[in-house]
């Protein structure tokens, strides 16, 4: 008899302890977001703490947070989207303003607010992986895209790096990679983003461009009802990109060129000029930027934004990777966010004006100088021979400056754009040349020679 009486007080104890502990559970799980505190379209909803992982643990893929699906629109077609393209060079894009400026590079000023992406809380000192899926349901091409966040201990700003916009370029993803997994949260000012494959579609197939034959990089900031790329454009912009302060998009050079590692620029832009200067031992090249492409888009909303270039398409080079692995880590070094023992002093870059050689006559090109070679006014870079004719002509550099980028060895045709010549420059010169109407990488006469 006592006993059982014991049994049932003992009943009711354990169901109260675990009601308490499932309502203790469950609330730390959701949380309602203070909207005061965040100006994204998540701060509204409920949100999911992300868990806390150590990136450098092999984990599976992340499931995507479910989204309300947008309604459907009919894809205007291709010429439509080309026109629209063309007329965004005569009418100022609209585009949303962020309203956060970019932090100085002194990180003590900056007020800590709750970070809240893609749906998920990451608390200050944790690092996490998170999906962004563009929700392109119409095509089954709704791909969970990893990305990694690693929310500091210590206040600073939002650092982003994106890689692999185009399918092909296989260098940044591994700049991302390393940079990412050498970072403990517990010493790091500010937060870390990293996409390291933007273009899922593209990198499954080995291709450039999205699955409709676009090129993604000349979409943003997109539209929600717009066509495939003009949708993901605008997806990857409005839920990760709006919520960096400085972004590095990771490129290599396309149609077979080769760039040395170097950023390119709108050394017009006070802010930006001031942020190229963090980075260590690379080639800086003054490029205004095309209508549409994310840095172009990034900078006109408020976002400090630079691309960098690194080799080859296609492939793994490992010297590009290792510089532009150290260079993104000279950069978090000078911000003050992730502090290292260099053995170089003040972070210094090199300062480029450039100019493109071309051949004059077609032909199988050979190289007789390589990438990052300095070259005086009347050397021989190359030599394009005739295999019929068994014609040479020299390829002659018309001035003094080192190789940025060339074409690898390859059958060219006359007009064809070999050699990307740098003519050292200064950070001061850089600032003064005039941002003219022209797209950086379109050639006077519509040519795009080395698109980012
Ligand atoms: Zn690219």
């Amino acid at each position: 008899m006592k006993f059982k009486r014991l049994s049932n007080s003992s009943l009711l104890i354990l169901c109260l302890i675990t009601l308490l502990f499932y309502s203790a559970v469950t609330s730390s799980e959701t949380v309602k977001t203070d909207t005061s505190t965040s100006e994204q379209s998540e701060a509204s909803e409920a949100t999911t703490i992300a868990p806390n992982l150590d990136l450098k643990e092999v984990a599976p893929l992340p499931e995507p947070i479910p989204e309300p699906i947008p309604d459907i629109v009919d894809e205007p077609d291709i010429d439509d989207s080309i026109e629209k393209l063309e007329s965004q060079d005569k009418d100022e894009p609209v585009i949303k303003k962020i309203p956060e400026e970019a932090p100085a590079l002194n990180t003590q000023e900056i007020v800590r607010e709750k970070l809240v992406i893609l749906g998920s809380e990451v608390p200050e000192n944790s690092s996490t992986r998170l999906a962004w899926s563009p929700q392109i349901t119409i095509s089954g091409l709704a791909l969970p895209t990893p990305v990694l966040v690693i929310n500091g201990a210590n206040p600073g700003p939002t650092v982003c790096l994106t890689s692999a916009i185009h399918g092909d370029e296989l260098n940044g993803i591994e700049v991302v990679r390393r940079v990412m997994y050498d970072i403990d949260p517990s010493k790091l000012s500010g937060t870390l983003i990293g996409v390291p494959i933007v273009n899922l579609q593209g990198f499954q197939r080995t291709s450039r461009y999205l699955s409709d034959r676009r090129d993604l990089n000349r979409f943003f900031p997109g539209e929600p009802d717009g066509s495939l790329a003009s949708r993901i454009a605008y997806s990857l912009f409005t839920k990760v990109i709006s919520h960096c302060n400085y972004l590095i998009d990771l490129h290599t050079g396309s149609f077979r060129r080769n760039n040395l590692p170097q950023i390119r620029a709108n050394m017009s832009d006070s802010k930006v000029a001031e942020f190229v200067g963090a980075f260590d031992k690379i080639a800086v090249v003054h490029h205004a930027g095309s209508p549409g492409m994310l840095r172009t888009v990034a900078n006109q909303s408020g976002i400090v934004a630079v691309t960098m270039e690194l080799g080859e398409s296609l492939r793994i080079q490992e010297n590009q990777i290792d510089a532009g692995t150290h260079s993104v880590n000279s950069m978090l070094d000078k911000l003050e966010m992730y502090p290292r023992t260099f053995i170089w002093g003040e972070p210094k870059p090199a300062y480029y004006e450039s100019l493109w050689l071309r051949v004059e006559s077609g032909g199988i090109l050979f190289s007789e100088m390589g990438l990052g070679d300095r070259v005086s006014q009347g050397d021989v870079l190359g030599v394009v021979t005739d295999p019929i004719t068994n014609q040479s002509t020299e390829l002659v550099s018309p001035v003094k400056g080192n190789i940025i980028g060339m074409a690898v060895n390859q059958v060219v045709i006359p007009g064809f754009a070999a050699y990307h010549i740098g003519i050292e420059s200064t950070q001061e010169a850089m600032a003064q040349v005039e941002t003219d109407q022209i797209p950086s990488d379109v050639n006077t006469d519509g040519e795009v020679i080395d698109p980012e």
